[in-house]
């Protein structure tokens, strides 16, 4: 039998990007050793986003949403995804494609390595104007004043996570989560692959 892999996808607004989301993981999985789960959690959306995933889901099995009762926020909404996800493995993502589907393969090849969280690192954009640059260094630096868990610059909510760490993370029952620390902070086999 093939593994599950949950992709988790917040959306707020997104009636545009879910369906090229919807294609790009389609594309990924296409003659994949993997079975996927594409799981939307709709973070009280006022646009069409619901419309496009009663559609989107009602075609094809292997997509599910979460609708939230109004906007929750981003860390809640990727929670609550990873909470319901049912796979060996689970890989949270934005709905935007700033997160790359290309890399996907390259988080399962770590996991299957034996690393149990695979998280991501952007590397710095030199178009970005410099002051952007800066205060994203900055942004990190303070942080880390700040907590013992030392967070390296440009780390995303673009990450694999085992099962084990799903089961960890539900005991989990902060109101305001900050994800990209808490799985710092979690321990387990971790990876960083930069993009
Ligand atoms: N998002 C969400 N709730 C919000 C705001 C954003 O679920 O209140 C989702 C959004 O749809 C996207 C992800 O969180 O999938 C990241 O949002 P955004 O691209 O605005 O964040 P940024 O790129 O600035 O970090
Ligand atoms: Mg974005």
């Amino acid at each position: 039998m093939k593994k599950l892999v949950s992709i988790v996808v917040p959306a707020y607004n997104e009636e545009e990007n879910i369906p090229i989301v919807c294609k790009s993981i389609a594309r990924t999985f296409e003659n994949s050793s993997y079975d996927y789960e594409l799981i939307f959690v709709a973070d009280g959306c006022t646009d069409q986003t619901m419309t496009v995933l009663d559609c989107l889901t009602a075609a094809n099995e292997q997509i599910y949403y979460i609708e939230f009762s109004r906007n929750f926020g981003h860390q809640l909404a990727l929670k609550a995804g990873l909470e319901h996800a049912s796979g060996d493995c689970a890989i949270s993502m934005d709905c935007d494609m700033q997160h790359p589907c290309d890399l996907i393969p390259e988080l399962l090849s770590k996991w299957e390595e034996g690393y149990e969280v695979v998280y991501t690192l952007r590397k710095e954009d030199k178009q970005l104007p410099f002051r952007k640059r800066v205060s994203s260094r900055l942004y990190y630096k303070f942080l880390n004043t700040l907590s013992s868990v030392e967070l390296e610059c440009g780390t995303a909510d673009f990450r694999l996570i085992d099962r084990k760490v799903i089961e960890a993370f539900k005991n989990f029952q902060e109101t305001e989560p900050f994800l990209r620390g808490l799985f710092k902070w979690i321990g387990f086999k971790q990876f960083a692959l930069t993009y």
